[in-house]
């Protein structure tokens, strides 16, 4: 048997959403900023939840900064926020091995300049026990193949993705191949799917849940995608608010082929100013 979860519903009393549950865990691109622009309003909404004591948590599938980067970007955006509330997807990756003990003395650069000639046979190092595949605008070939050789030849070697998201905005006036390009070409030379550790994957939920000794069903995760942020949300047995200030429209919500419904959704959120009790 299965059960269809009802449709969103528009957000309509924010602060009975708000005393419902004691964190929000906030994806970033398309809820906080956009690119490099902050969202309107944001810095205002945080602070009303703060002022009511919630614990706020922010998690982007960009894996392309550290936590101490992401850090700069909220002070550089005037956001009032600390590296501790801030776990990226190649931060999850790193806890990811960690929470498995493994060893972190290897690190191995993936860029390689070859010049093919007959013969020409790539070496890789055989201790290599993990490829973690993040994005990377400088992805090549040959990175493929080092990849290649460390899962398919190296015994027990992990491979572990830090997002399979399809497309990301790069600009603000396309979309560009996301992470999910650079796992999908080495899923597709290894025949291995990876183990992912971002969003949707229940990896972060479970992790943040035990980090902060949160009960799941006390947190409101709240994101502008679908399949990644409102899946992340419901794999974890969350309440979930979809905004609209991101890649999602409201026709994209309401299209039948949809198969995922938040439980809320909302234009942006400093909606939570307006739309409070009367
Ligand atoms: N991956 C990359 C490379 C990105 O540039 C972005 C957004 O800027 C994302 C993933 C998605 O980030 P978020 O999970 O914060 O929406
Ligand atoms: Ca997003």
């Amino acid at each position: 048997s299965f059960t269809t979860r009802a449709s969103a519903q528009p957000l309509k009393n924010a602060d009975e959403l708000i005393d419902s549950v004691e964190t929000f865990i906030f994806d970033c691109d398309g809820v906080i900023w956009k690119g490099d622009k902050l969202i309107d309003g944001v810095p205002e909404t945080l602070e009303l939840l703060r002022s009511k004591g919630k614990r706020l948590v922010f998690v982007t599938n960009n894996s392309t900064k550290s936590r101490k980067q992401y850090g700069k970007k909220f002070e550089t955006l005037g956001l009032n926020v600390n590296e501790e509330e801030i776990f990226a997807s190649s931060f999850a990756a790193a806890a990811y091995l960690k929470s498995i003990n493994f060893p972190k003395d290897k690190k191995e650069d993936g860029e390689k300049k070859i010049e093919l000639k007959p013969g020409f046979r790539m070496e890789h190092d055989e201790n290599v026990g993990a490829v973690v595949v993040g994005f990377d605008r400088y992805f090549n070939y040959y990175k493929v193949q080092y990849a290649t050789l460390c899962i398919r030849e190296n015994p027990g070697c992990l491979f572990i993705a830090t997002n399979r998201d399809a497309v990301t905005h790069l600009t603000d006036v396309q979309e560009w191949a996301g992470g999910g390009s650079m796992v999908g070409a080495i899923s597709g030379s290894t025949q291995r799917e990876p183990l992912v550790v971002g969003k949707p994957s229940t990896f972060m939920m479970d992790y943040l849940a035990t980090k902060f000794g949160i009960t799941k069903s006390q947190i409101c995760m709240v994101g502008d995608r679908l399949d990644t942020d409102i899946l992340f949300g419901q794999n974890g047995g969350c309440k979930t608010l979809l905004v609209l200030s991101g890649v999602t429209t409201l026709s994209m919500l309401q299209n039948p082929k949809n198969t995922i419904q938040p439980d809320f959704y909302t234009n942006k959120i400093s909606d939570f100013l307006s739309l409070r009790a009367a």
